[in-house]
């Protein structure tokens, strides 16, 4: 078992560490939020005072922050201090250019990295069922591996540096621009006197099948564990869906990639935000195309 530093015990971070502990490792957590702090004291994660000190001998050391800019920092200020051939993995959803920096970060300091973003939301983090989308050297990937699994249902090895986070914003700005679509087309039904239900039972079982329609369906009933079922509480929330779309037409503009549907998601979901929504589940967006707001 690993000595882990697990630095940035959010909603999502706090979770992981716990199934951490769990697995038997020994986990020293830092966060600047006293309250996240006793979460995870209550968990049977060790606080510390610093990120710095939650390094020292560290094995592993884990990144659950917000966004790239948090990442380089903590970074900058631990890597010096890490213990020799010790294994940075960045589980942050953060734009591909602060990633490769990061990676960057760690070889200047002779330690081994990857970018291990996730999805599965904190529902996924509390049941160890995370999917991990890992970029990074072979050797790397392979050391990371076991001490993800204890918080995993997948890990992918995408590629090199960077290639974690190209999967995430990727496979996130599809869920995006299928959400708008599927909710489109539930709000021409209901203008052609089309039930939910109709609908759903046709294009659940035709070309129009896809994982925001049968495993997230914006719409209440046809599947029971969707937020449309709980007045959009989140699942994933729209501020976050923003924050991926937005990180995708960064991308997209860097490496020259035409996504018009992409930028055209990303204006939808900027309104949606605006309009008081960045705590409802994305899925809510379905309100907002019928021109009503909640
Ligand atoms: P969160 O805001 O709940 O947690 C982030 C934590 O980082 C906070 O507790 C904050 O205090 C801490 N932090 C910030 N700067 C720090 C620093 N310098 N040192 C120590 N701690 C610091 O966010 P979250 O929902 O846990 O998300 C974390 C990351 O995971 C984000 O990049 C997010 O996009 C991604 N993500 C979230 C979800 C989700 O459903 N919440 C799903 C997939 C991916």
């Amino acid at each position: 078992m690993a000595t882990i530093a697990f630095i940035g015990l959010g909603n999502m971070g706090n979770p992981m560490a716990a199934n951490l502990v769990k697995a038997g490792h020994s986990v020293q957590g830092f966060d600047l939020i006293t309250e996240n702090l006793e979460t995870a004291a209550s968990n049977g994660v060790t606080v510390m005072a610093s990120a710095e000190a939650a390094v020292k001998d560290a094995a592993v050391i884990i990144t659950m922050l917000p966004a790239g800019k948090h990442v380089l920092s903590v970074y900058a200020d631990i890597a010096p201090k890490a213990a020799r051939g010790a294994l940075f993995i960045d589980s942050s959803t953060i734009d591909v250019e602060s990633a490769r920096k990061a990676h960057a970060i760690a070889a200047e300091n002779n330690l081994l990295s990857i970018d291990a973003p996730v999805s599965g939301g904190v529902g996924g983090a509390e049941a160890g069922t995370l999917t991990f989308m890992a970029g990074g050297s072979a050797d790397a990937f392979a050391k990371a591996s076991p001490i993800l699994e204890p918080m995993a249902g997948r890990v992918v090895h995408c590629g090199e540096g960077g290639a974690g986070q190209a999967a995430k914003i990727c496979n996130n700005m599809i869920l995006g621009i299928s959400m708008i679509g599927v909710s489109e087309a539930f709000v021409l039904a209901e203008k052609l006197g089309l039930s939910h239900q109709a609908l759903f039972d046709v294009a659940s079982t035709s070309s129009g099948q896809c994982w925001s329609l049968t495993s997230y369906c914006p719409v209440p009933g046809p599947v029971p564990a969707s937020p449309a079922n709980r007045d959009y509480k989140p699942g994933f929330a729209a501020g976050l869906m923003l924050k991926d779309l937005r990180l995708a037409q960064e991308a997209a503009q860097g490496a020259g990639a035409v996504t018009p549907l992409g930028a055209e998601a990303t204006q939808l979901y900027a309104l949606f935000n605006a309009m008081g929504h960045e705590g409802t589940d994305f899925s809510g967006i379905v309100n907002f195309l019928r021109g009503k707001e909640s």
